[in-house]
């Protein structure tokens, strides 16, 4: 014999490659019925033919075989713009498919999502339950590294589970992956190893590219930095200018930059009272950015300061003379360098405020993170109040913008808003509505007879809770001890210990008899715990802040407290229409948990009375915009009061001069 043909037929390159290597020995040639002559000579012949084996596309009599395998493709795209796009991920997995014989049956796809956190991965832990369940045998995949650029040793766990399920990974660049055989693990481990590297490389080129661009003057990220000007140097080295922090300059490509302090000394002196202030005094964002507006401080933009660019700033290393690059931190690719968080450069300039006032303003601003943020359009009430003709919940609504949050949030009723319904959808004022609600709480749940109620049955639960007083408790103890003591006189060897046991044995009696006579009279009683009494005195503080709380804790409260607040139209012969409605608390809550209320106890108060008397002491007829100017009260309020004011009759409104309404006092005219 001097050759073996073979039929080729899918099989395990490690089984397949033990069989060659044995005819080889022999000294007979190998031919397959497809590739032809196979030359194991030299590791060139090896190669091709290993590679062959393992990539070559398995031709007809193979598919016919493999054809119904059922398997699903997986297409992963981080935000990286080099990798392959999703959709080319696809038509080469279907390619795949076509050539492997497989049948894809479902679809996988995260988008946007790092292959190094697979936790994070919805689709991805999502494939991996529906392959434990066994529907279809292989993973299709652009690349190995589409399914986890983990560390072999965390991706062994998803391996493990493929295993069992008998899955196989197989990706278009790089071949078929089966956890089934020694063969190949090795090969999954070894590629996946080169995955893992892949993303460590990355990210470590990154860095490194961005600590060369910072050290030479050049910032690839971010805007200007308020009070920090730039000093820009050219090619040579040559200061060219000082460009403030107000003014926008492009920086021509080559020139570089240096962060100093401001020439502007105002703004300089405002962020190095602005840090202090909040690490010394505990001010808050809010109250500083009103403080730079009263100044009359204005951001980089000419802007007014916001509470929101505030924090900015006072989070914001460069004052320090730090850099952060990535503010909008994406974990994943770069988690190698920083395990949560931006990057931070030090000493990238001179700065101007000391790190350990720095530090402490960082630590405070991590403890406030914590708290609610109140929510500029919270509408408190919401899914607590019920339209009173249809019996839906009502809902809060306004208009977005600078606006917004004076006068024109409101409940209504909104269902079936394009048919015809038989609701009058009755609409509330949201502002006067939630005022009302809060002031029913503040005198019927936060009174005084409510606290001493609470206090009572505080007090009572307590000591319920421990109704075991300390006495009884040593008293049972005591006993325990005396009859183990007994069993150990019983035991006693030697009459040295009987004798030191009946001494112990009295004594303990001896205490036994006194606790039982404290007991007796019965004078022991717990008091209420310390933080208790604390927070039912805190009561009466609360009623007072109440509105000042943040929406959050107060939509919860309102859950605790009420049931419902039914709202109703009467009167429904006009445009003008009246309210009613009640409010309901849960029975527990107060003993009269009903409480009715009109139109009068929910219109928001309005200044009318103010902007009445201010027109009839001008003495004469007055714009919107000279109210607008003297009282300093928003264009709606003024509107608002205008309104009423006309209503009630003490305000008569003139014909329009410039465009503009003039309004005068009725006793002028
Ligand atoms: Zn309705």
């Amino acid at each position: 014999m001097r050759a073996i043909v073979f039929h080729e037929e899918p099989a395990d390159l490690f089984d397949v490659l033990g069989w060659w290597r044995l005819f080889h020995a022999a000294g007979l040639a190998i031919v397959g019925t497809r590739r032809g002559r196979i030359d194991l000579d030299d590791v060139g012949g090896i190669v091709a033919a290993v590679s062959s084996l393992s990539l070559a596309p398995l031709e007809d009599s193979v598919m016919v075989k493999a054809a119904s395998t059922p398997a699903v493709g997986y297409i992963r795209m981080s935000s990286d713009k080099q990798e392959a796009s999703p959709a080319r991920q696809r038509s080469e997995i279907v390619k795949l498919a076509e050539h492997g014989g497989y049948r894809i049956i479902a679809w996988y796809e995260d988008h946007g999502l790092t292959g190094t956190q697979s936790l994070n991965r919805p689709e991805f832990q999502r494939l991996l339950k529906d392959a434990a369940e066994g529907t279809f045998k292989a993973i299709l995949l652009f690349e190995q590294s589409r399914f986890s650029r983990e560390d072999p040793f965390d991706a062994m766990l998803h391996w493990r589970l493929l295993r069992a399920a008998g899955v196989k990974l197989v990706a278009c660049h790089g071949g078929e992956l089966a956890f089934d055989n020694m063969g190949g693990l090795i090969t999954a481990i070894v590629s996946q190893q080169g995955a893992h590297d892949e993303s460590v490389k990355i990210s470590a080129r990154v860095v490194s590219g961005l600590r060369k661009k910072l050290d030479d003057g050049h910032r690839p990220f971010g805007r200007s930095v308020f009070a920090l000007d730039r000093e820009l140097y050219d090619e040579s080295g040559e200061l060219v200018r000082v460009v403030s922090f107000r003014d926008r300059f492009e920086k021509p490509r080559g020139w570089r930059h240096a962060f100093v302090p401001s020439a502007e000394a105002e703004a300089v002196d405002a962020i190095r009272w602005a840090f202090e202030a909040t690490a010394c005094d505990g001010l808050s964002a809010s109250e500083i950015a009103r403080d730079f507006n009263r100044r009359g401080l204005k951001t980089a933009t000419g802007g007014r300061f916001a509470a929101e660019a505030v924090r900015y700033i006072l989070t914001n290393p460069a004052y320090v003379g730090s850099t952060r690059v990535f503010n909008k931190y994406n974990p994943g690719k770069f988690h190698r360098v920083a395990d949560d968080g931006p990057l931070l450069f030090d000493e990238t300039h001179v700065g101007f405020v000391d790190r350990a006032t720095f530090d402490v303003v960082q630590a405070l601003f991590d403890r406030r993170a914590g708290s609610v943020r109140p929510r500029r359009h919270a509408y408190i009430l919401r899914g607590l109040l019920v339209c009173g003709h249809c019996n839906r919940r009502m809902r809060g609504h306004g208009t977005c913008g600078p606006k917004a949050n004076r006068s024109s949030r409101r409940y209504s009723c909104v269902h079936d808003e394009y048919q015809r319904s038989d609701c009058p959808k009755p609409r509330v004022d949201a502002r006067g509505l939630e005022r009302f609600v809060l002031s029913v709480i503040q005198d019927r749940v936060f009174c005084d007879e409510n606290r001493e109620r609470l206090r009572t049955g505080a007090l009572e639960a307590a000591n319920e809770k421990n109704s075991e007083s300390p006495e009884a408790r040593q008293l049972r103890e005591l006993r325990h001890k005396i009859e183990r003591g007994t069993q150990n006189l019983a035991l006693a060897e030697s009459d040295d210990d009987f004798a030191a046991v009946s001494k112990l044995l009295a004594a303990w009696r001896e205490d036994e008899q006194l606790l039982l006579k404290r007991l007796m009279r019965g004078t022991s009683r717990r008091p209420a715990p310390a933080e208790l009494v604390e927070a039912i005195e805190g009561m009466a503080a609360a009623r007072e802040h109440l509105d000042e709380a943040a929406p959050g804790h107060l939509v919860a409260m309102f859950a605790q407290l009420i049931a419902r607040i039914t709202i109703r139209r009467r009167n429904i012969y006009s445009r003008a229409f009246k309210l009613e409605g009640e409010m309901v608390f849960h029975s527990e809550v107060c003993s009269e948990p009903v409480v009715p209320f009109t139109d009068a106890d929910v219109t928001p108060s309005t200044r009318w009375r103010e902007v009445a008397s201010f027109i009839s002491d001008a003495g004469q007829s007055v714009t919107r915009r000279d109210i607008e100017e003297a009282l300093g009260i928003g264009t709606d309020a003024v509107n608002n009061a205008l309104r009423l004011a006309c209503r009630r009759g003490l305000v008569t409104k003139g014909g329009p001069t410039n465009r503009r309404f003039r309004y005068s006092a009725a006793a002028l005219r």
